[in-house]
């Protein structure tokens, strides 16, 4: 598929403008902003304008959803690697065309992330109902006292598939409660000056998922750079997607 991606667990992704202010430590070394400061751009912080993207890239996903009717087999696209679509200082008129765009494609299964969970439920469309059949929602679990405040907003919101990106993560969650929960992933940061995700750390979460029957996805190690640790836990991937 066109717009192809390096996050391992989306095929594409697909950003609706960039630009966010940081909320979290997790946001620490934003990997968005580095690459928005790299192409020239100036579009994060307080008081910063959101970059508008072009009428030729919103068509992008309209080309997606032909290919995936064509091939019989669903997409996943990852909305906002370069901002936060539950963001309330972001165009209002473009979270408008994005979930005009989620409908128009019901191939495609819409992977949406926010670390400002007290936002989503505001944010959703007024027929959202259940949850739309092609959106899974996602909150960022870095640490326990910003993430698992997250976590428990998400699993009060209707949805189809909610799901945890637990990336990076920071420190030992400890006990975490999955209920409502399909679909955990789970990783370490990447970068000059990343933070070292512990064996255990990780070991404690799939132990929980094991046990909570959630999916699971192990992303990376991380390290200087996104492929340096590699994607092995005890020698082996574990890869696995919500059960829809
Ligand atoms: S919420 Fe995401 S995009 Fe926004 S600053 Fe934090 S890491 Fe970057």
């Amino acid at each position: 598929m066109a717009g192809t991606t390096e996050i391992a667990w989306t095929d594409a992704t697909f950003n609706p403008w960039w630009g966010c202010t940081k909320v979290g430590p997790g946001c620490d070394h934003c990997y968005a902003e580095a690459f928005d400061k790299r192409v020239g751009g100036d579009h994060w912080g307080k008081g910063s304008s959101p970059r508008i993207l072009s009428d030729s890239y919103w068509h992008k996903p309209l080309r997606w959803q032909r290919q995936a009717e064509k091939a019989c087999e669903p997409r996943k696209v990852f909305c906002g690697s370069m901002c936060d679509w539950a963001d309330k200082n972001a165009p209002a008129d473009e979270r408008g065309r994005l979930w005009q765009l989620i409908r128009d494609t019901p191939m495609l299964r819409w992977q949406m992330l926010t670390k400002r969970a007290p936002n989503i439920s505001k944010l959703l469309p007024h027929n959202w109902g259940s949850g739309y059949d092609n959106v899974w929602l996602g909150v960022t679990i870095e640490n326990r006292k910003h993430g698992l405040r997250r976590l428990d907003v998400l699993r009060e919101i209707p949805a189809k598939v909610r799901f945890l990106s637990i990336e990076p993560l920071l420190e030992d969650l400890c006990e975490i409660d999955l209920t409502g929960i399909h679909w955990v992933i789970v990783g370490g940061e990447s970068g000059g000056g990343f933070r070292k995700m512990e064996k255990t750390w990780v070991e404690n979460v799939i132990h929980q998922c094991r046990e909570q029957d959630v999916a699971m996805f192990f992303k990376q190690w991380g390290g200087t750079s996104r492929n340096k640790g590699g994607n092995l836990l005890n020698g082996y991937e574990i890869k696995e997607w919500p059960r829809v």
